[in-house]
């Protein structure tokens, strides 16, 4: 569906709502307080009753939109903005876009849906071919902000960042970008796992960092890296990812605070891993949000 014709068709709050109500039920509901499937919807209040306890149940409940006071149109619009065009917006333009008075609820809302994208790609691990490498990210850390309870002096701080795809013959298929506190061996042991198959084939630069993939992979493969023109061909498609996502990062949301870098590069991988989804898959991505019980 194209922007006009999807702004055209959810116009007005109750037929987002309406949008909301049919992708649950669609889904199947349930009671959050009995566990009973027998629920009848009340319009006029926005919510299920349930049949089996009495118990009321919210539209927004275990949603992402849980204890959010932003209209439906406004979430519906939000999530149509950041799943299906190619640009991403930072908060001030999304605001700008929506007409909205506040900035904090639409920052909020944006970092929610980021958190749920990661949450989605976690399910999944790569498997096959994969290239691993790191990234620098520049990120902004205010003056002042606590690191192991001491207070932080520098103002910008190198975030590292774990870059992994596989891919075939074609070229890439997905991509994981995980920010770690340190490139230790036991840093990079615990999140090789919730990143990568056991099963798969992964190819490396030298550094120290991997040699545990010997233990956690069942094929690791060493490239020494003599020269940049190398790691290009060594590692095109982790570097493609890592200079598109930098570009990304610097042009749409400039500086990054550190503590929220993880929540941006969920939502680069998110739309990345999903490019040639269809327009009509709109539906399918907003169940998948949906389906997210809201638990942080
Ligand atoms: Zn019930």
């Amino acid at each position: 569906m194209r922007l006009t014709q999807f702004l055209k068709q959810y116009d007005t709050e109750q037929k987002s709502i309406e949008f909301f109500r049919i992708q649950r039920e669609r889904q199947g509901i349930k009671c959050s307080k009995c566990g009973g499937v027998s629920m009848h919807w009340s319009g006029t209040k926005t919510l299920w009753h349930c049949n089996g306890c009495g118990y009321r149940m919210g539209l927004r409940k275990d949603t992402v939109m849980e204890n959010s006071k932003l209209p439906y149109r406004i979430w519906l619009t939000v999530l149509y903005l950041m799943l299906m065009t190619k640009k991403g917006y930072s908060a001030k333009e999304m605001q700008t876009i929506l007409g909205h008075n506040r900035y904090e609820p639409i920052w909020l809302m944006m970092h929610k849906i980021r958190i749920l994208m990661g949450k989605r790609d976690e399910k999944y691990q790569l498997d096959g071919f994969v290239e691993l490498d790191e990234g620098f990210f520049a990120g902004h850390r205010k003056k002042g902000d606590k690191e192991d309870g001491k207070p932080f002096k520098e103002i910008d701080r190198n975030e590292k960042v774990l870059v992994a795809v596989n891919k075939n013959d074609h070229g890439a298929k997905f991509l994981k970008m995980t920010v770690v506190n340190s490139l230790s061996k036991l840093d990079v042991s615990y999140e090789i796992p919730k990143m990568i198959n056991k099963s798969a084939t992964v190819i490396t630069d030298g550094r120290r960092c991997y040699t545990p993939l010997a233990q956690l992979v069942e094929n690791h493969q060493i490239h020494i890296i003599r020269n940049k023109k190398e790691v290009c061909n060594t590692f095109p498609w982790v570097h493609i990812a890592i200079s598109n996502a930098k570009k990304k990062l610097k042009g749409i949301h400039h500086h990054v605070k550190n503590q929220y870098m993880q929540n941006y590069l969920n939502e680069f991988t998110y739309r990345f891993n999903r490019r040639n989804f269809n327009e009509n898959i709109f539906d399918r991505l907003i169940i998948a949000v949906l389906a997210c019980a809201w638990c942080v």
